[in-house]
C-alpha cells in the first residue's frame, strides 16, 4: 500500500461505482479525500463511510471545478491528487443518436476531464508537484462496443488530451495518467443488464468483472510519490480482457 498522508485527494465522481472505489483506496492509504459528486446523497453518505468531505460539482460546469479545486485547498491546505473519474455511458445507436445524446456524453467525460484537469493546474504548479489521474477505458481507445460510438470517442480522446497536457506541466512535477477500466462492477454497469454482464464474464479471461476498489489500486499507484518517473502513460485494468484474439482464446 502506497503512504498518502498530509496529501489531499480531489476524486470526481466519486460518490459511486469507480470513484467511490478510489476514493476508498486513498482514504485508506491516508490520503484526505474530497469527493466531487453531482449526486448529493450519495456523494455525502459515501464521504461519510470513507472519512472524506463533500463537494457538490458537476463537472459541465468550468466553475464547479474551479470552486472544488478551491475548497479542497481552502479546507487541507493543498491539493497534491486529482481523479477525474466522472463518466458516463448512456448507449445509442449511430443511426439515431441525436446531437444532444452526442454532446451529453462529449460535455460530461471530455469537456469534464478538460475542467477538472484545468482546475487543478494553479494549486498544483504553486506546489511544484501534483498528481493527475484520469479514468478512460478500454472502450474507445483498444476496443469498440456498439451503442458506444460517443462514449468511445470521448474516451480516446481523454487519452490524447492527457498525452499534450502532461507535457505542459513536466516542468511544474505535475504528472498526468490514465487507468482503462475493462468492465467493472458498478451502477453503471449493472443498467447495461443481465446478459451485458454475462456476456462480459464469458469473455474476460480472468472470468470475473473487476471491482471497483481494483481499479483504486490501479490509481492509488498512479498517484504515489513513488510513481513520479511516469507521465502520459496508461495501465489497462481488465482481467486480460483485450488479449485473446478470438472467444476460442479464453480457456
Ligand atoms: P457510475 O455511474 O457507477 O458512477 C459515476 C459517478 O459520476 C456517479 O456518482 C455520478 O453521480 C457521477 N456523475 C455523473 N455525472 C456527473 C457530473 N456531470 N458531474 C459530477 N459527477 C457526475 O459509473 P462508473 O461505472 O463508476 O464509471 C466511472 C468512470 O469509469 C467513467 O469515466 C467511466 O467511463 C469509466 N469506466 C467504467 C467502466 C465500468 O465497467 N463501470 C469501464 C470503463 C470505464
Amino acid at each position: 500500500m502506497f503512504e498518502l498522508h498530509d496529501q489531499t485527494a480531489l476524486v470526481t465522481g466519486g460518490a459511486k461505482g469507480i470513484g467511490k472505489g478510489i476514493a476508498s483506496v486513498l482514504a485508506r492509504a491516508g490520503a484526505r479525500v474530497v469527493i466531487g459528486d453531482i449526486d448529493e446523497d450519495a456523494g455525502r453518505a459515501t464521504a461519510a463511510e470513507i472519512g472524506g468531505h463533500f463537494v457538490r460539482l458537476d463537472v459541465t460546469r468550468r466553475d464547479d471545478c474551479r470552486a472544488a479545486v478551491a475548497e479542497a485547498v481552502e479546507r487541507f491546505g493543498s491539493l497534491e491528487i486529482v481523479c477525474a473519474n466522472t463518466g458516463i455511458f448512456p448507449q445509442a445507436a449511430l443511426a439515431d443518436m441525436t446531437e444532444q445524446d452526442w454532446d451529453t456524453v462529449l460535455d460530461t467525460n471530455l469537456k469534464g476531464t478538460f475542467f477538472t484537469v484545468q482546475a487543478a493546474l494553479e494549486p498544483m504548479r504553486r506546489q511544484r508537484y501534483g498528481r493527475i489521474v484520469i479514468t478512460s477505458s478500454i472502450t474507445g481507445p483498444v476496443t469498440g462496443y456498439p451503442g458506444w460510438s460517443h462514449y468511445g470517442a470521448s474516451k480516446a480522446g481523454q487519452l490524447g488530451f492527457m498525452r499534450s497536457a502532461a507535457l505542459e506541466v513536466a516542468n511544474d512535477g505535475i504528472t498526468i495518467n490514465a487507468i482503462q477500466p475493462g468492465n467493472v462492477l458498478t451502477g453503471g454497469l449493472e443498467a447495461q443488464g443481465e446478459e451485458y454482464l454475462a456476456q462480459m464474464r464469458a469473455t474476460i479471461p480472468l472470468h470475473e468483472l473487476a471491482l471497483p476498489e481494483d481499479l483504486g489500486h490501479a490509481a492509488c499507484f498512479l498517484a504515489s510519490r513513488e510513481a513520479r518517473y511516469i507521465t502520459g502513460q496508461t495501465l489497462i485494468v481488465d482481467g486480460g480482457q483485450i488479449l485473446p484474439e478470438s472467444p476460442d482464446a479464453v480457456p
